[in-house]
């Protein structure tokens, strides 16, 4: 590698966004299909007149909406251009050199690069063979280097949430002094009501962190807000490592006209869960292993034929996400664009 470039930056992997071609079905990306919610545009267009000064740095009126909604005082959270970021910031702020964080493997493809660019060492944990965090592997995985465990429940891209047991047993077998890091970003697709809500249960422990975004149920994925809850001196740091005025003023305005909406989104959230339903349900009858998903997309566990299944559905307009050798992620979309997935599958599997 080409000097002064980092050495290390070789072997990140890239980011593989979902594939968008125009025309196409897009169910790659895990966005919601009905466009943005009311008042959101026209919150977007009025903040449109203010471009050419620099938007709220504190996101202070964002910060104390979303700090009523939680119940936390505002110290607690900090704001930053889609949780991705946040993560990233999160991990700046606790490496330290040797220092490792802990994941399931496979999970968000976001954690080996945002990890390896703050300079931590990635501790990938296997998930089990249906697909979940495997949790008791996970703690046994914490060692003196760890700095943090990411939990991600509802599991991108395998679907499964973390159960409440589970999660206990996580908070309470690691020391205090290692952040346990939930990844909540489709949180609002569960359904299940035996399933924790971690900023209900574990908010006010030390070592919690909850990430949550706007990109997903609340349909403002192109506009890059997310938000993380911590205790005041997490949230103080992280808010340090964010670059100044991260989130535009557009998209402070857009996130506070979406949470006005907030019946709305449940509405639709409650089309996309009852579609998965249907979905999944059919998808087994073809390939009876997909897992259980509590997210707005579902597994196809396709192993060495991903990226061929992903190719055949590219053929009849439909793009999904492939792992390769590995599986499939596809976002639930609309009735009509789930059966022609479930069509794909179909003729693929025949
Ligand atoms: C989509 C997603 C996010 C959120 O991404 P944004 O940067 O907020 O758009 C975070 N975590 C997981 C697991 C995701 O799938």
């Amino acid at each position: 590698m080409t000097e002064p470039i980092r050495e290390d930056l070789a072997a990140i992997p890239r980011y593989v966004p979902g594939k968008a071609l125009p025309e196409a079905l897009k169910l790659s990306s895990n966005e919601v299909p009905y466009g943005p919610l009311p008042g959101v545009a026209e919150a977007i267009a009025d903040a449109a007149a203010h471009v050419h000064r620099y938007p709220d740095m504190g996101v202070v009126r964002l910060r104390d909406a979303l700090a009523a909604r939680l119940g936390v005082d505002p110290e607690r959270l900090a704001t930053g251009t889609g949780s991705v970021a946040l993560i990233g910031h999160l991990l700046q702020a606790i490496a330290s050199p040797g220092s490792e964080v802990v994941y399931s493997w496979r999970s968000f493809e976001a954690y080996p690069i945002a990890a390896t660019v703050a300079g931590l060492k990635s501790v990938q944990v296997p998930n089990t063979a249906d697909h979940r965090h495997d949790v008791d592997a996970m703690i046994a995985a914490v060692g003196p280097a760890t700095r943090a465990v990411i939990v991600c429940s509802p599991n991108n891209p395998t679907g499964p949430a973390v159960t409440a047991e589970e999660l206990d047993r996580v908070f309470d077998a690691v020391p205090e002094s290692v952040l346990v890091v939930v990844d909540e970003a489709y949180r609002e697709f569960v359904n299940d009501p035996a399933l924790p809500d971690a900023v209900e249960r574990y908010g006010d422990r030390p070592n919690a962190v909850v990430f949550r975004t706007f990109s997903k149920a609340w349909g403002m994925a192109g506009l890059r807000v997310g938000y993380m809850l911590a205790r005041p001196d997490v949230a103080d740091a992280v808010r340090r490592c964010v670059i100044p005025f991260a989130v535009n003023g557009p998209a402070q305005a857009a996130a506070l006209a979406a949470l006005g909406a907030e019946d709305e989104m449940r509405r639709r959230v409650a089309l996309v869960t009852s579609e998965r339903k249907r979905v999944v349900m059919a998808a087994r009858d073809i390939l009876p292993d997909v897992p259980q998903t509590q997210a707005n997309f579902f597994w196809l566990p396709l192993g060495e034929r991903a990226v061929e299944f992903a190719a055949h559905c590219e053929r009849s307009g439909i793009l999904v996400r492939p792992f390769a050798g590995d599986g499939v992620r596809v976002t639930i979309g609309l009735p009509e664009e789930n059966d022609a997935v479930l069509e794909a599958l179909r003729s693929f599997a025949a």
